[in-house]
């Protein structure tokens, strides 16, 4: 009797084993690492071996283009959903929600906490409901819940976790047994988005930094091929939007032109901004607007197509944005190195895209390709099924192995 049950113990371990190795050959794992403001031709400025072995052996589309304001937030959570800000409602790092009667700001925990902020379906949303584990490290939205789900995993955001943490964060993730083990994997670094505004995208500061981030990503591969899933994860390096260079004798304080008295309320920093006039000023305030130098001031309802932006209620009447390499600022002028927010079809603007792994063909380069593309592109690889989104694969298809 008791050789019996260490008998159906043993077969019902190997059959068990039989299993787990099965779905763990034939699973994909998939690994988003996003560096803030890595501007497409930053690595042109420096020795960057790791990013070039990228190129060499996997795939990179040379300009990733942001959305229209391309700022942190709007992007991020574009890149997530697949859908233009306007869609998905996070429209500026910080605006008001008539809907909600309440202020987004990026530094107000409360906000950036709070679900009914994010419209769409953020990947790992839709991974969760088709039962893939994901686990999320400061990407914009993930400590929300969304549609009712969270992340399998996430941390509370913290700017000042070092790089070799968050790296042993992305170690214990990647060893854990496998029924735990998350198959999406999004990872956020603020580097190299705040030199870029210090010391602006052409300085030493910002040199040095790419050096590091690509010596940390090696790190990064190092530690990955050291697990059990080396041969099976695709991993993708990209960021959200670019850097322009600023100068001080190219500023122009917003209030010398404009009544502030006119304005109800205004969000947003340089080079782009949102503004509502106090009952009866609508007319007044854009007058004023118009004259503010070096900048383009529309009304919410006559954007350019092109942007896709402006149907969404959480955008104030007016949208005002500087010229190219040009601030503009209220009350504060805030970082004079460099900055980004401008025009998504600026040259500065544009980001990086990076791709290696099982899913992607060896040394294969491609021009162009939206932020939002990414999202189809990431549920092809975790095989899950999307809503409609305003991203299109297509730009992407060259890269992907048959
Ligand atoms: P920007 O003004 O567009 O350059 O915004 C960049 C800032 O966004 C960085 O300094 C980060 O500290 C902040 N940030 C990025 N991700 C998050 C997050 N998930 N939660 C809070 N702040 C964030
Ligand atoms: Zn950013
Ligand atoms: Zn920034």
């Amino acid at each position: 009797m008791k050789s019996n049950k260490f008998y159906i113990i043993v077969v019902f371990f190997a059959l068990s084993l039989c299993s787990i190795v099965a779905q763990t050959s034939k699973s994909k794992y998939l690994l988003v690492i996003s560096y803030d403001g890595f501007r497409w031709d930053y690595p042109e400025k420096v020795e960057t071996p790791t990013f070039d072995s990228v190129q060499a052996n996997g795939a990179r589309v040379m300009q990733c283009q942001p959305c229209f304001p391309s700022k942190t937030f709007p992007n991020h959570y574009s890149m997530a959903t697949g859908l233009y800000p306007d869609n998905h409602g996070i429209v500026l790092n910080s605006f008001y929600s008539k809907e909600l009667k309440a202020e987004y700001r990026i530094s107000n925990r409360k906000a950036v906490t709070d679900g009914r902020f994010y419209g769409g379906e953020p990947i790992w949303v839709a991974a969760e409901k088709q039962g893939v584990k994901s686990a999320t490290l400061f990407w914009v939205g993930c400590e929300a819940e969304i549609k009712g789900v969270r992340p399998s995993y996430y941390y509370k955001y913290s700017s000042r976790l070092k790089y070799n943490n968050r790296l042993d964060t992305l170690k214990k993730w990647i060893n854990l047994p496998y029924t735990e083990r998350p198959k999406l994997i999004m990872m956020y670094f603020e580097q190299p988005d705040k030199y870029g505004h210090q010391y602006g995208p052409n300085s030493n500061e910002v040199k040095k930094q790419i050096s590091y981030i690509d010596s940390f990503t090696k790190k990064v591969f190092q530690t990955i091929s050291n697990s059990s899933i080396a041969d099976s994860i695709d991993i993708i390096i990209t960021s959200d939007h670019g850097m322009s260079e600023l100068n001080i004798k190219r500023i122009v304080n917003i209030a010398d032109y404009v009544k502030l008295k006119d304005v109800k309320s205004w969000y947003g920093n340089n080079p782009v901004f949102m503004f509502t006039a106090k009952k009866n000023r609508e007319e007044k305030l854009y007058q004023q607007l118009l004259t503010i130098p070096h900048s383009t001031t529309w009304k919410k309802d006559s954007i350019p197509n092109r942007l896709n932006f402006g149907k969404n209620s959480c955008i104030g009447q007016f949208v005002v944005v500087a010229d190219s390499s040009w601030s503009i600022y209220i009350k504060n002028v805030g970082y004079i190195g460099g900055t980004h927010g401008y025009d998504n079809s600026n040259k500065d603007m544009q980001a990086i895209f990076y791709a290696i792994g099982p899913s992607f063909k060896k040394g294969i380069t491609v021009n162009k390709m939206r932020n939002i593309d990414m999202y189809p592109l990431l549920a092809k690889i975790l095989n899950l099924k999307i809503d409609k989104i305003d991203g299109d694969i297509s730009p992407l298809i060259p890269l992907i192995k048959e």
